[in-house]
C-alpha cells in the first residue's frame, strides 16, 4: 500500500510511518492545524465575551434581575456557551458566564445573577 503525503498528496518513500514528503509539507501542514485551533478558540471567545456583555447589560438589583428567553435571544444571547454550572444544595442549577449567571424559570423567564 502506498502512503501519500496528508499536505500535498504526493506517494510517500521511504519509512511507513512517514505522514509527509518533506518538512515543507509538515510545517505547512501543522501550521494550518494550529491555525484552526486558534481560530476555534478566538471565536468561543468572542461568544463567551458576548454572552457576558449581553448579561451585563441587564441592571442588577441587590445582585439579580429577571428577563425572558425572547429577550435575550433579542440581543443574541447564544445559550450553547457557558464557562461553569453551579448546582445548589436543593438542586437548582445555574449558568454561568464568568461570574454573571442565569437560571431558567417556568414560563421562559430568566433569573439573571451576579456571583458574590
Ligand atoms: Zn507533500
Amino acid at each position: 500500500m502506498k502512503k501519500k503525503c496528508l499536505e500535498c498528496g504526493a506517494e510517500i518513500m521511504g519509512r511507513v510511518d512517514k505522514k509527509y514528503c518533506s518538512d515543507y509539507c509538515r510545517n505547512a501542514y501543522n501550521n494550518k492545524v494550529n491555525k484552526d485551533s486558534k481560530n476555534l478558540v478566538r471565536n468561543i471567545n468572542n461568544r463567551l465575551r458576548k454572552n457576558y456583555r449581553i448579561l451585563d447589560s441587564f441592571p442588577l438589583r441587590e445582585g439579580k434581575t429577571r428577563t425572558t428567553r425572547t429577550r435575550l435571544l433579542d440581543k443574541g444571547f447564544d445559550f450553547d456557551f457557558i464557562t461553569n454550572l453551579y448546582t445548589t444544595k436543593k438542586g437548582t442549577t445555574y449558568y454561568f458566564v464568568y461570574d454573571l449567571g442565569y437560571l431558567p424559570l417556568d414560563n421562559d423567564q430568566y433569573m439573571i445573577v451576579k456571583r458574590e
